[in-house]
């Protein structure tokens, strides 16, 4: 997906990086003194937050431009949905959400980055916390399918308006006032660099359903 433009911007946003961390120094600098009068804190503060906004940014865009190549291992799956359902638990902020967790016993191995494969889910778990600002329960499934195994984040929030479908891999594709658009094209560039895929349903009552495939390690297993 990326152009010539693209890896243009991307050399931008590396060079972006340097400065912001200087400014960001600088303003935690000013904020470990005492004497500021509460409207220059105030102002100092606004330099820091929004500095550390503009870096998960430029991470981000960064990840999507130029991903690490994944560091395949076999592993059990349980565990990784397991730590994603504890981070996931800190993106919820006052909303009342349930997970419900559905494993299929005897799930053969996978083969993948578990880091990544973590990054993807968490990234997936947030937009289904997001999509429904009265909370509620968002579900996280893995079974075995024909010679994959099959990860689903189901919500049951407010969806994808049909014009939209299209675009939620794009990226800078975002509805959300504070949205990156990058969450969605960077796990869908990871899962093909796993070997997986990515795919995105509607569901038939209400909210999305994503799916994660990875490849079985071995049927047998
Ligand atoms: P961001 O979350 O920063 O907006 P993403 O790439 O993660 O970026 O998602 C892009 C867009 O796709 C979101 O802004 C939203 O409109 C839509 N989207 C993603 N996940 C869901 C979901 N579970 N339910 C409804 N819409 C979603
Ligand atoms: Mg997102």
């Amino acid at each position: 997906r990326l152009s010539a433009l693209g890896q243009l911007s991307a050399g931008l946003a590396h060079e972006i990086r340097n400065p912001l961390a200087s400014i960001s120094g600088a303003a935690s600098i000013l904020q470990r003194n005492p004497n500021l009068d509460p409207k220059q804190a105030k102002c100092v503060e606004v330099i820091a937050a929004e500095c550390q906004r503009l870096n998960g940014l430029l991470t981000n865009f960064l990840n999507f431009a130029r991903p690490r190549p994944p560091r395949l291992q076999t592993i059990e799956l349980d565990p990784v949905l397991e730590s994603v359902l504890a981070l996931a638990g800190h993106g919820i902020r006052g909303k009342t959400v349930y997970f419900e967790k559905r494993v299929e016993p005897h799930l053969p191995s996978v083969e993948c980055d578990p880091e990544q494969l973590e990054q993807v889910l968490l990234n997936l778990m947030i937009n289904a916390i997001e999509a429904r600002p009265d909370g509620g329960t968002v579900t996280l499934i893995a079974a075995p399918e024909d010679r994959h195994i099959a990860i689903r984040v189901i919500d049951r929030g407010h969806g994808v308006a049909p014009a939209h479908i299209d675009r939620l891999f794009d990226p800078f594709f975002t509805t959300k006032e504070h949205g990156t658009g990058l969450g969605l094209p960077v796990a869908h560039q990871i899962m093909r660099q796993m070997g997986g895929s990515l795919l995105a349903q509607g569901n038939a009552d209400r909210g999305m359903t994503f799916s994660v495939n990875l490849p079985a390690k071995n049927a047998e297993t």
